[in-house]
């Protein structure tokens, strides 16, 4: 297929890219290069020995976006693009909803326009809310507890509604639980444009000598050490959610179908703190402060439906997670060139 990837040149994507092309999909790149590196894309050739067609511009132009679908024959998108810092959306919040939601009528529009169907996007478990009984399952309620959450609710709608009025639609609504790692090789991973909110890139950091030790949100959740409990899962393990769910939205009779892609298993911080001490060799500086705001005692995934429908499952473990994130981390100190 010739698959349309925007958001292309970040972290879930530029993963993604790679297993599509290894496929044999055929791949345009869009990305507007707000959050991403230029020098993404070189390192993508290299790791799949040929070049790619990227795009730079932001799909919230509606004239650039209207114009590539008139240019290219697109069978398919897979929609990363988007804002994505929870804490930054809760002080900008027009501008997340803005850029969010008008990128994604911006795309539908051309792609109804130009009779593609096929949509694969991005969300996320933070749908779930703050009130979700673990595991999640996906006809939980949603709700959301900052704007970036809301912009996920409210595109998941806006597709609900677009395929019941139009039931030729093919979307995958894709609930990510907590993407991390990187690819096997080292050269492409996850690259924060500040100081890393998630706890995966701030502990590499630490581990890097970025930063000085890592503050440890709450120690005194029900769980059982204390800390906050969540289901990681190794981003080349969620890019091959991806593949999967293309592959099975050209099968399936319904026009919207949502997937929790986790791996099943919570893991605390402390859990994940000490599995990647022993990728890096030794211990990592630390304290216990307070919680963060807004944070849930534990989210983790049921999977069961991702894995009867598109026959895809995680089987990296939080060792290879915390492994490849410090190869990635350890080659690329400071991210990106
Ligand atoms: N966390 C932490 N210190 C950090 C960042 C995160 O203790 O510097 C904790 C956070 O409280 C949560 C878990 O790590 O329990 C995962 O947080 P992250 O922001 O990565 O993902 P999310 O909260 O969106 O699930």
């Amino acid at each position: 297929m010739r698959v349309l990837v925007s958001g292309g040149a970040g972290y879930i994507g530029s993963h993604t890219v790679i297993q599509l092309i290894a496929a044999g999909h055929d791949v345009i790149v869009v990305d507007s290069f707000a959050n991403a590196k230029p020098s993404v894309v070189g390192r993508l050739e290299a790791l799949t020995g040929m070049p790619l067609d990227v795009r730079s511009f932001d799909l919230t132009d509606h004239d650039k976006t209207e114009h590539l679908f008139a240019d290219e024959q697109i069978d398919a998108v897979i929609h990363f693009a988007g804002f994505k810092a929870v804490g930054e959306s809760v002080e900008k919040p027009l501008e997340y909803y803005e850029n969010n939601l008008v990128s994604t009528f911006s795309l539908v529009r051309a792609m109804r326009r130009h009779d593609v169907r096929k949509l694969v996007f991005s969300s996320s478990a933070t749908v779930y809310g703050d009130n979700a009984q673990v595991p999640m399952q996906e006809d939980a309620p949603t709700s959301a507890t900052n704007p970036y959450g809301w912009t996920k609710v409210m595109i998941e709608q806006v597709l609900r509604d677009v395929a019941e009025a139009d039931p030729s639609w093919r979307i995958a609504l894709l609930r990510y639980f907590n993407p991390v790692g990187a690819h096997p090789s080292g050269t492409i991973g996850e690259d924060p444009s500040d100081i890393p909110n998630n706890l995966m890139p701030f502990i590499a950091q630490v581990a890097v000598g970025r930063r000085e030790k890592l503050s440890i949100y709450g120690g005194d959740y029900p769980t059982p050490d204390g800390t906050g409990v969540r289901d990681y899962i190794h981003v080349e393990d969620l890019a091959a959610g991806h593949v999967a769910a293309l592959h099975r939205l050209g099968q399936t009779d319904t026009s919207v179908n949502t997937w929790n892609l986790g791996t099943g298993h919570g893991t605390s911080v402390l859990e994940m703190l000490h599995a990647f001490e022993r990728a890096v060799g030794h211990e990592l500086a630390h304290e216990v402060v307070d919680r963060r705001p807004g944070d849930i005692a534990e989210s983790y995934a049921d999977p069961t439906k991702a894995q009867a429908e598109l026959g895809w499952r995680a089987t990296r473990t939080v060792d290879d997670m915390c492994v490849d994130t410090w190869r990635w981390q350890s080659a690329n100190p400071d991210g990106y060139p």
